[in-house]
């Protein structure tokens, strides 16, 4: 049977007046962006619930999109019948034999917001019930673990009828926690950070630093590509790369060894600090992990967190590596993050990074540097592409395994 219309319950919302309304206004916006290429469908946000009409348009392809969207607890597709005893039958038996297999329970559950329709809650579970059970002698009622729940809604204007229940994405709707720089970088944690930022509603936008001729443009590419995964969530994401190659050979030029990736972090940061600041935005947010490696000690993000009072969120810090990667195997950006293409980071890195180092030493070193100019010229060199789902930026597949070999 063709579904005709999903019902929508909100996640976890504040109750109060402006919050709710902000919440369920950026939950249609949201929805509305993802589902941009089904112009047929309705989306109609109501006070506890949003009704998405289909008008014909597909589920199972909407469904894809909007178990993705953040700020959804539950939802169900709904087929809408005209307010009969006989047409409730008639599809509730349509609907039971689609789903029902052998040995399943399941039970009848209608809710009533018209209270002058002619049968009440109870008449119609028993009614329906027991036709059900007349065409479909296999079945078993379980009241309180049903496999199966069909779902009765009689509304003002018609009834609705469900044999789903599906869970979202859970969150809040992106852009209910305000905005945020992203530092992304093309590994693994980065990504999963992303996305747990854009969970509890903060719309982010990504901040990648790239060293040509260090980096190769598949480098760049492949960061992009990760956003256009994690605009899945989001609808929209917009990838700023910043040009780092003059400041990383800068440091490597006067900064003790040691120190050289304490230095290279703290001019990330304070980069990554200036673009939020110029776009109005109230965090920075990154991938680090405590005690990951050497620039993730407690120390090292001592040192490197000095040059800003600007909270600095890390969604995965308590995370074990384990727990990162299933999490990027879950919202499809791991495969990706392990494709080997070097990275800024990686091509500067010191054999022996110091994993206790000191904020005085670094500021120290960092004297010797022209660092307004340098942040300067960087971020004249800035460039800002907007990134929506699945936008492809890799090389095509040929290209790319030949790379890998
Ligand atoms: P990731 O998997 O996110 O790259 P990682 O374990 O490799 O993390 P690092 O390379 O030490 O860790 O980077 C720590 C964090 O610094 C990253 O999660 C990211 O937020 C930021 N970062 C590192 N490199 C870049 C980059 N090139 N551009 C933007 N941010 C970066
Ligand atoms: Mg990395």
């Amino acid at each position: 049977m063709e579904y005709t219309e999903i019902m929508v319950r909100y996640g976890e919302l504040s109750t109060k007046g402006k919050n709710r309304k902000d919440f369920i206004g950026k939950l249609a916006g949201n929805v509305t962006k993802v589902l941009r290429k089904f112009p047929q469908v309705e989306i109609h946000p109501r006070h506890d619930r949003m009704h998405i009409v289909l008008n014909g348009a597909p589920f199972t392809e909407i469904d894809q999109r909007l178990k993705k969207v953040f700020g959804i607890q539950t939802y169900s597709p709904t087929i809408k019948v005209e307010k009969t005893l006989q047409a409730i039958e008639e599809t509730s038996l349509a609907l039971m034999k689609e789903t029902f297999k052998k040995g399943m329970t399941f039970k009848v559950n209608t809710k009533r917001s018209d209270h002058h329709f002619a049968y009440d809650t109870n008449e119609l579970n028993s009614l329906v019930g027991d036709y059900l059970f007349e065409n479909m002698p296999d079945l078993k009622v379980e009241m309180k673990q049903p496999d199966l729940v069909l779902r009765i809604e009689v509304r003002q204007d018609a009834i609705y009828i469900s044999n789903q229940l599906l869970h979202g994405a859970g969150g809040m709707p992106v852009g209910t926690g305000g905005r945020a720089v992203m530092m992304l970088s093309g590994g693994i944690d980065s990504p999963v950070a992303s996305y747990l930022a854009l969970k509890r509603g903060v719309d982010i936008e990504m901040v990648h630093f790239f060293s040509p001729p260090y980096t190769t443009e598949k480098a760049l590419n492949k960061a992009k590509e990760l956003t256009g995964i994690l605009a899945n969530y989001a609808g929209r994401i917009n990838f700023i790369a910043v040009p780092f190659a003059e400041i990383q050979e800068t440091i490597k030029e006067k900064v003790p060894e040691g120190y050289l990736m304490t230095v290279q972090r703290r001019f990330m940061l304070r980069l990554a600090d200036e673009i939020r600041a110029k776009r109005n935005e109230l965090a920075i947010f990154n991938g680090e992990s405590v005690g990951q490696v050497a620039s993730q000690t407690l120390e090292s993000m001592m040192a490197i967190n000095d040059v800003t009072t600007t909270p600095v969120v890390r969604p995965v810090a308590t995370m074990d590596k384990t727990e990162i990667i299933r999490l990027a195997e879950d919202i499809g950006t791991f495969d990706l993050s392990i494709k080997p293409f070097e990275d800024c980071c990686t091509i500067f890195a010191p054999p022996r990074p110091k994993t206790k180092p000191k904020v005085d030493k670094a500021r120290e070193y960092e004297a010797r540097l022209d660092v307004e100019g340098l942040i300067e010229r960087a971020l004249a060199g800035i460039e800002v592409t907007a990134i929506y789902p699945d936008d492809k930026f890799l090389a095509d597949k040929a290209e790319e395994d030949a790379a890998l070999l």
